[in-house]
This record gives C-alpha cells, sequence and structure tokens, in this order.
C-alpha cells in the first residue's frame, strides 16, 4: 500500500524489509537503490551481485567502477545520478532474476521512478531493457534514445558486459558519452511540455539528435 507522501527513505525501508519472494531469505541486504532524491538521471541495473548484497548498495564492485568511469566521462559524477536495480535482492549465484521475482518487485521500481522522476532512465542490460521495451534487442538500440511520456529511456548494455566482452567497453563509454545531449533534449521537452501524460509514448519525429547518431528508437 503507498501513501501520497510516502518518501524515498519509506520507500527503502520497505524494501529493507521485504519478503514478498524468496530472494528475501536468501539475501544478506536488500539493496534498494541511492542518489539524489530529485536526480536528472536514474541508472538501472539488473539485481545486486556479491558486493553489493554485502555492503546493501549498487554498482560496488567491478561493474559499478566501469560505471563510475562512464558516467565521469560524461560529465556526471556517481553521487548525481541515482542508481538502482530491477530486483532489489542479490539472486543466489548471481543467475538470472526469474519473472516472479522481477514482478513481485516491480512496484518498487515503479515507485521510484514517480518519486525521483527523472528526466532520464538509462537501463542497464537486457533485463532492465525488458522491464520497459519487452520485445527489442539490446545490440540493435543500445545508445539510442526513446520518450515515453514525461520521460526519456536509453537502452544501454551493462557495465559488467564490457568487463567480459572488451569490444564493448567502447561501446558503452560512447553511449554514455552522449548523454548530456538527451539530458538536454528531455530538460528542453519537459519545459514545453510539462503535463505529458507519462506513459504515453510520444510520436514525436526524431530531429536534432539523429545526426549525433542518438537516434530515436521505435
Ligand atoms: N550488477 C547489477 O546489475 N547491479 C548491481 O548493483 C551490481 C552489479
Amino acid at each position: 500500500m503507498t501513501s501520497s507522501s510516502e518518501t524515498l527513505s519509506d520507500l527503502e525501508a520497505k524494501v529493507w524489509a521485504c519478503s514478498l519472494c524468496d530472494l528475501g531469505v536468501s539475501r544478506l541486504n536488500a539493496v534498494p537503490g541511492e542518489g539524489p532524491h530529485n536526480a536528472e538521471i536514474i541508472c538501472i541495473g539488473e539485481a545486486p551481485g556479491a558486493n553489493e548484497d554485502r555492503q546493501g548498495r549498487p554498482f560496488v564492485g567491478a561493474a559499478g567502477q566501469f560505471l563510475e568511469e562512464c558516467l565521469a566521462q560524461a560529465g556526471y559524477a556517481r553521487d548525481e545520478v541515482y542508481i538502482c536495480n530491477v530486483l532489489k535482492c542479490r539472486p543466489p549465484n548471481n543467475r538470472d532474476p526469474l519473472p516472479d521475482e522481477i514482478q513481485s518487485c516491480s512496484p518498487y521500481l515503479e515507485r521510484q521512478l514517480e518519486l525521483v522522476n527523472p528526466l532520464v532512465v538509462v537501463t542497464l542490460g537486457r533485463f532492465s531493457m525488458a522491464r520497459f521495451f519487452p520485445n527489442r534487442i539490446i545490440s540493435k538500440v543500445h545508445g539510442r534514445w526513446k520518450q515515453v511520456g514525461e520521460r526519456y529511456f536509453v537502452p544501454m548494455y551493462h557495465p559488467a558486459a564490457a568487463l567480459h566482452q572488451g569490444s564493448l567497453r567502447a561501446t558503452l563509454l560512447e553511449d554514455f558519452a552522449r548523454l548530456p545531449k538527451v539530458v538536454e533534449r528531455a530538460k528542453a521537452s519537459r519545459e514545453t511540455a510539462p503535463n505529458v501524460v507519462a506513459g504515453q509514448p510520444s510520436d514525436e519525429a526524431d530531429s536534432g539528435l539523429q545526426s549525433e547518431q542518438m537516434s530515436l528508437f521505435d
């Protein structure tokens, strides 16, 4: 049950106490997410790993270091961005999230999006992308943007994928380097149409950013 006065801190407390799925039993710590409560950008990963499970914080291992590097070269400090995951608890042995786990955790992510109200949502990896765009293929749409309601979404590869597959490193850095342009665009569009209903796909034509290879996907 959510109340209209619920804050992100209230939500985090609910996540820490959550037992909606079996991961609530196997976890050491739940990992709700962290960052400014009014961040312009939210980065959404897949699920906590072993380091995150131990510390109760998202992206604190090797993938997190690379995420910080991607953000830094785009001009953002880690603590300017809200960082969370589709799943708030670690799946045993880092196995893929199960559909019922994603479903149980889904209201937490939805509420985080409502409360932070970011301009831009960066999905990291296929599970995060599939949460919003179930039929997309990451190799086709990574680094491209889509406006949905009042937000811009940019699917990106997962930073851990770049650690395993070296060629993705440059791709991720390039995709992140263009993020400020998407933020600019999202800001301008929120200023001109502040009351667009969230969740309604925009039929806005692709224009300015296409020439910079940061094109719309649909
Ligand atoms: N991978 C994720 O998807 N999330 C984390 O928090 C850490 C690694």
